[in-house]
């Protein structure tokens, strides 16, 4: 058999800081656990338009639609904020979404014990927190037409539409059931189906689709408690089902749970390819924090958990997947810090590289 692949896309600014603590984690894999991968790497964002002129080669487009996993740093950057739309960094990372068909989003909010004191919240609203929160990506409101600005009786008006599928809720609705099942068997599905049609169907088709998971707790919340909820009493929740807008916003919300930026992973998932895996990347919800670029500052944790994800959902290594990630729990514990988990009380802030060192060493 040979080894799963995976592309990996360093991208921009601190995106290829934090890859090559991954890619160190990676080799380890194969040196130690018999592990390995195939990995390739390729540009994307403005490092790609830098060489090709172009956020995103049809050559490393294709190749993402090749191989089993995607493995992305983060794009962008002052440099480049002056371009053509066209040929913005994030249409990079926009293309990719949309060829490979990545309808579902995943973003868990995870807050570790050693960082309970250094979330926003309370530290008992928010101690052993574990949820996850499931976007629908690629439709709703940030894509149904009609859309615009017209003038209607001497007046501008902006318009966007709201439009699901069933197909579209449908299929993210199985992704996230098949997520609670890995869980704690619980989905809560969010939508305003008190005064929106698609929020109707989106709460009638969710229900259809739980007649095939008779096992998770499926509970139905209007997304504006849900958001309350979130903030109130976090821990209720194991997975969350919502759409584009709801999940962009309430995504957020989780996030901040938690404490850094610089702690969250994401992974977006498609269709199964036909290996049987699904088309999926992986990447920090982080940006490329032009404000530390270059300076060793960066936390590669976010990035790292990525890796963790594609392990998980990728490569059907949750034990391994759950391994990487008590070493993060334990480094923590002992103390390991880099500049954006220290509090006000200060000490002295590890950089990128030695927080993987000592995260590999775990
Ligand atoms: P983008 O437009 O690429 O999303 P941004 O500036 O909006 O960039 P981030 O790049 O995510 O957002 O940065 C937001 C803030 O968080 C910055 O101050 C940045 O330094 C900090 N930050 C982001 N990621 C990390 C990280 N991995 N480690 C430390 N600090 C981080
Ligand atoms: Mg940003």
């Amino acid at each position: 058999m040979s080894n799963p692949s995976l592309l990996i896309l360093p991208g921009d600014g601190i995106g290829p800081e934090v890859m090559t603590q991954v890619k160190r984690i990676i080799d380890w894999y194969g040196e130690k656990r018999d592990l390995a991968f195939d990995v390739s790497e390729d540009l994307v964002g403005g490092a790609a338009y830098d060489k090709h002129g172009v956020p995103l080669s049809d050559e490393t487009m294709a190749k993402a639609q090749e191989v089993d996993a995607v493995l992305l740093g983060a794009v962008g950057g002052p440099a480049y904020d002056n371009l053509d739309f066209s040929v913005k960094p994030e249409r990079g990372l926009l293309r990719l979404r949309k060829e490979m068909d990545l309808f579902a989003n995943l973003r868990p909010a995870q807050c570790f014990d050693a960082l309970a004191d250094f979330s926003s919240l309370k530290k008992e609203l928010v101690a052993g927190l574990d949820i996850m929160i499931v976007r629908e990506l690629t439709s709703g409101i940030y894509f149904g037409e009609p859309r615009g600005i017209h003038i209607e009786d001497n007046m501008r008006v902006g318009v966007n539409t709201q439009r699901y599928t069933e197909a579209e809720i449908e299929r993210g609705a199985r992704a996230a059931f098949e997520l609670a099942m890995k869980r704690d068997k619980k989905l809560c599905s969010m939508e305003k189906a008190n005064v929106m049609e698609s929020g109707i169907l989106w709460r009638d088709v969710v229900t259809e689709v739980h007649a095939d998971y008779p096992e998770v707790e499926l509970s139905h919340m209007y997304a504006d408690n849900g958001a309350m909820q979130l903030v109130r009493a976090p821990k209720q929740f194991d997975v969350i089902y919502t759409d584009n807008l709801f999940g962009d916003i309430l995504s957020d919300c989780a996030a901040m749970l938690t404490g850094s930026l610089g702690m969250l992973p994401s992974a977006s998932l498609g269709l199964p390819m036909a290996n049987g895996r699904p088309k999926a990347m992986y990447e920090p919800v982080h940006g490329s924090a032009p404000d530390i670029t270059g300076q060793g500052k960066a936390n590669p944790i976010a990035c790292i958990l990525s890796f963790a994800m594609a392990l998980r959902y990728s490569f059907d290594q949750g034990e391994e997947a759950g391994r990487l990630e008590a070493a993060i729990e334990k480094v923590l514990a002992d103390g390991a810090r880099t500049g954006d988990l220290m509090g006000p009380e200060g000490g002295t802030p590890l950089s990128t590289i030695e927080m993987g060192d000592v995260i590999l060493a775990a």
